[in-house]
């Protein structure tokens, strides 16, 4: 799933591609694509795009008076649409804007989902007010710029494992599997740690490593002319069970679960103990 570093560059990127062009049409491919009434996307017609945004993993398109918040979840992409087909694999909406003067074409984007889940959407909400408004309302503090006495307080709120935590949009906002697994090894921390223990100190210690591991996706996001695919993003032990660990040698472990792997090494983060899914099972009750 593409985490804050891939979604920041990619609205970056999208905004140097269409900052300024007027919205024609707001195209729903499906049924399921726009998860909201109103306000109506028409309110955005003839609108000259301000900028596309972001907010935890949501893109935010922003016109005025609408914004059409857009969500990828795990195979969903927003990409430059040339094609224009009636029927384009995996569509889920378009946006058409109106003909480029020089150039005679339609630009367009188009957001597909590939995949059978379907859970890709738009919501056209207020441009004024669109962050208190559903689905970005209930969004944590932003993983980048949090500052340590507000991750403290919330480690206190909610006493959770601290893998759990940081995929929790809720709790703090951007960050998912991959970057989580990134995060817990730069800190030298167990993915199971209970937040309640943590403390300032622990904070501070998420703080600083959540930072690094998103500067370092963002760097290399914003240096590709695509949003990448998981198997391409920087990192140290995602992805990379078997592998040597880059700071210390050990051996990276991994543990499955439905949907998810926790990656991390032993000696940096877990005082050597190897986790197998029979003794971290009782830390899922
Ligand atoms: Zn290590």
């Amino acid at each position: 799933m593409p985490e804050l570093p891939e979604v920041q560059a990619h609205a970056e990127r999208l905004t140097r591609q269409f900052g300024g062009r007027r919205l024609e049409r707001f195209v729903p491919l499906t049924f399921t694509a726009l998860k909201t009434a109103t306000p109506p996307p028409e309110a955005a017609y003839g609108c000259p795009l301000v900028e596309v945004g972001r907010r935890g993993k949501y893109l935010l398109v922003r016109f005025e008076p609408v914004t059409f918040v857009v969500h990828l979840m795990q195979g969903g992409r927003l990409v430059v649409d040339e094609k224009l087909s009636a029927k384009p694999r995996g569509g889920q909406a378009r946006f058409l804007f109106e003909t480029d003067e020089e150039t005679g074409g339609t630009p367009a984007l188009l957001l597909t989902e590939q995949g059978t889940e379907r859970r890709a959407g738009v919501w056209c909400v207020p441009t004024q007010g669109a962050l208190d408004s559903p689905p970005l309302d209930k969004l944590g503090p932003e993983a980048e710029t949090v500052e340590p006495d507000e991750l403290a307080a919330r480690f206190a709120e909610r006493p959770m494992r601290l893998h759990g935590f940081l995929r929790d949009q809720r709790a703090i906002a951007g960050v998912g599997r991959r970057l989580a697994n990134e995060i817990l090894h730069r800190a030298r921390l167990s993915p199971f740690v209970s937040t309640k223990t943590l403390g300032i100190d622990g904070a501070e210690r998420v703080v600083e490593a959540m930072r690094e591991a998103i500067a370092e996706g963002l760097e290399y996001e914003r240096g590709r002319p695509d949003m990448s695919s998981s198997k391409d993003r920087p990192g140290r032990v995602h992805g990379r069970s078997g592998d040597p660990c880059p700071v210390c040698g050990d051996t990276i472990r991994a543990v499955e679960y439905s949907g998810y792997t926790v990656s991390y090494c032993p000696t940096c983060q877990t005082a050597g103990k190897v986790l197998a899914d029979n003794t971290t099972s009782r830390f899922l009750k």
